[in-house]
């Protein structure tokens, strides 16, 4: 039996990250760890959260093709791992990769069979409420967030050989409406 890809992005502030932990609890389910070289933040474990590794053993890691798709995100480095996600699509699972857009342009080059998501705001002046709400970075700070995601909204409208790079563009009005509806795309 062999399983599914899926495909998460969305910018920081979307809801992308509330969504993969719901679905994470899905019996049928397997979420990606991936490999980074930034720093762990608090309250992360490294294993769980991401493989937290120097960057000569991700470089090296490139260099012996143990990444499936990987890409500089902010100056740090960020990958998957293709062993575990074949093991898991052997076994027959639902495997979830949350990834930027750059990655996701890899996959599409490479005609990677998946269902491939992208979660955002309902506008942009809502992710900058959204910021501004969770309180926990400064005014310039959300300014430089907010033209991220304008950016990497604009960038996943993009295309691989005349095909879109995401099947399916879910604005997160509601977080359970959103769940409910990624679950739907997933069993569909
Ligand atoms: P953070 O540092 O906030 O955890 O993640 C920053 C960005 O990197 C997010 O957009 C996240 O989806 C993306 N990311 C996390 N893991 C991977 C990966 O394995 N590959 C790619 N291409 N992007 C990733």
């Amino acid at each position: 039996m062999s399983g599914r890809l899926v495909v998460i992005s969305g910018p920081s502030g979307a809801g992308k990250t509330s969504v993969c932990r719901a679905l994470k609890r899905l019996p049928d389910v397997e979420f990606s760890v991936s490999a980074t070289t930034r720093p762990m933040r608090d309250r992360e474990e490294n294993g769980i959260d991401y493989h937290f590794l120097t960057k000569p053993d991700f470089e090296a890691r490139v260099e012996r093709g143990e990444f499936l798709e990987w890409a500089d995100y902010n100056g740090k480095l960020y990958g998957t791992l293709r062993a575990p996600m074949e093991a898991a699509l052997a076994r027959g699972r639902i495997y979830l990769l949350e990834i930027e857009v750059a990655g996701t342009r890899q996959l599409r080059e490479c005609d990677t069979d998946g269902l491939y998501v992208f979660i955002e705001p309902p506008s942009i002046d809502e992710l900058r409420q959204r910021l501004v709400r969770r309180g926990s970075n400064a005014a310039e700070e959300i300014e430089q967030r907010v033209r991220i995601a304008a950016d990497e909204i604009a960038a996943a409208r993009g295309e691989v050989a005349g095909r879109p790079l995401y099947d399916h563009f879910v604005v997160n009005a509601d977080l359970d409406a959103t769940i409910a509806r990624v679950t739907e795309l997933i069993r569909s």
